[in-house]
């Protein structure tokens, strides 16, 4: 089947005719569909449709507009079955896991339609006794949102659901490695009665479709999440036209495990932090400091389960961990153990899955090194796969200098009993998001999101924090 652009309330051609195969990573012969392989001329009327829908979609109240983000999660959560399978066999992560963001998409857009009654502005007292001193916030215009794959529904949605709650238009830009996910949520839109021209979809690669909506001059903010190469790139481009971006990148968050931890559930926060989602999260565990008095028990645990864990096709119940995305991921994640190999010493792992049933697929094993310099390229680059390099540390204050000595800031995590150190690592640590005695990996949709250093440029994504991007504010003053 072919899929077609959203612009202007239909579904369109592209503008070239031209269209790409969807693969399913665990088996690529299998096609889910043809996608618009879109031009720069299908940018451009996605962005003048948006253009066009904001005068009337600004006017709504925030509950009128709310009941299109409550109208949408309810139909995706009529069909979440079918929406979890399809994003498996887009993307590859397990049937369970693809469940979950399926519904966490559902919560962030009744999360963002409940906030439609919430205070989006401040009273601030004047020094004059009869002037009405107040702010308010107000919508961008039509923004530009261009989303990675390997959160194929959840990212795309917290970024649609506040920009269009806070009265902005959209033009929505999926991977192309992802587009089926994006492709539900657009037709859950189109269901629920979307005003016309308010969310528009264009169904294409970054360097064309992705390029445009950057350079466009009539889209007033983009919100980015992707690699720190093309964030960094796209900051620079707008940036030049003064737009708003904002940047989610990557991630090498660290997991400090100290000597009073309970080892077992250390393991497994480690395991799920790691391996979950093939590691293809930029909040995956990559970096595990171990204090040197529970490392060896810590170690033996970590790799004896790590060699109990089930790989393969993650449409079936039993399966822990699935392929990663693409070609170009497995060869990018095989490569780093290969040059892991040469750096340090590998104690589970480091292979091509020897499963005649997975040869086909993009699958590569669970891998864990120790020994590990700390200028390796597996211990500063981050690899987007399941590998795991364990340090040993003598003592809380050796494993925080290490846990800070990277240039990303994304996640953290510390397993202990001792409050006096956790509390220190909540001050210590370099990260934006920090969890004690649970894995680096996770996200609700009412807290901020989103880190420091190389990991963004400062902007926070859902929770209240969304307001801050998707509008601007004003100051009134306001006399009799
Ligand atoms: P990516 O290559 O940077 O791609 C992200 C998006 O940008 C895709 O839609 C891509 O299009 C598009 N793009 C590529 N080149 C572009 C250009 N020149 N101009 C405009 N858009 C362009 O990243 P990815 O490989 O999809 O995702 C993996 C990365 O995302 C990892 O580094 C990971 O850590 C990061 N990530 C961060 C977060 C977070 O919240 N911090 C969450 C998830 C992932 P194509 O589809 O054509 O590639």
């Amino acid at each position: 089947m072919r899929y077609d652009n959203y612009i202007g309330g239909v579904w369109k051609k592209p503008a070239g005719g031209e269209y790409t195969p969807n693969r399913n990573p665990h088996d690529p012969e299998e096609i889910l569909g043809h996608f618009a392989a879109s031009t720069a001329e299908d940018v451009r009327e996605a962005v003048s449709s948006a253009k066009k829908a904001f005068p009337s979609w600004k006017k709504l109240s925030f509950p009128e507009r709310a009941a299109y983000l409550k109208k949408a999660a309810e139909i995706i959560r009529g069909k979440a079955g079918q929406i979890a399978r399809d994003l498996t066999r887009e993307e590859g992560k397990t049937l369970v896991e693809a469940s979950g963001e399926t519904l966490r998409a559902v919560s962030i857009l009744e999360f963002f339609a409940s906030e439609a009654f919430q205070p989006v502005g401040e009273v601030i007292p004047s020094v004059s006794e009869q002037t009405f001193l107040f702010t308010k916030r107000e919508p961008l215009g039509a923004v530009g949102l261009i989303t990675p794959w390997n959160f194929p529904i959840a990212i795309p949605v917290w970024k649609m659901a506040p920009a269009l709650l806070y009265g902005n238009t959209v033009v929505i830009k999926p991977a192309e490695l992802t587009p089926m996910s994006v492709y539900h949520v657009i037709d859950a839109f189109h269901k629920a009665g979307i005003p016309k021209g308010v969310v528009n979809c264009v169904f294409g690669t970054g360097s064309v479709v992705g390029s445009e909506i950057v350079q466009n001059s009539e889209i007033k903010a983009i919100s980015f999440t992707g690699s720190n190469l093309v964030g960094r790139s796209i900051q620079e481009r707008a940036a030049m036209q003064g737009k708003k971006v904002q940047l989610e990148l990557g991630g090498k968050n660290p997991l400090i495990v100290l000597d009073d931890a309970d080892l077992d559930k250390a393991v497994e926060i480690a395991i799920s932090g790691a391996f979950r989602s093939t590691g293809q999260k930029c909040t995956a565990t990559s970096r595990i400091m171990v204090d040197a008095k529970v490392y060896k028990a810590f170690r033996d645990r970590l790799v004896k389960k790590t060699k109990m864990l089930k790989v393969g096709n993650p449409l079936k119940p039993d399966t822990f961990m699935g392929p990663c995305a693409s070609r170009g991921q497995c060869d990018q994640v095989l490569e780093m153990i290969e040059a892991g190999k040469k750096e340090a010493d590998l104690l589970v792992g480091g292979e091509i899955p020897p499963k005649p049933e997975l040869v086909r697929g993009f699958y590569v094993q669970p891998s864990i090194f120790e020994n590990v310099p700390r200028d390796a390229r597996i211990a500063r680059e981050e690899i987007f796969g399941p590998v795991i390099s364990l340090f040993q540390v003598n003592g809380y204050d050796e494993a925080i200098e290490l846990a800070n000595d990277t240039f990303f800031g994304l996640s953290a995590s510390i397993c202990t009993n001792n409050l006096t150190l956790a509390r220190r690592f909540v001050d210590e640590i370099e990260a934006g998001m920090v969890h004690i005695n649970s894995e680096t990996a996770g996200a609700e949709p009412q807290a901020p999101f989103g880190g420091g250093k190389g990991s963004g440029n400062g902007s926070r994504e859902q929770g209240k924090a969304a307001a801050e991007f998707y509008t601007q504010l004003k100051t009134v003053y306001m006399d009799p």
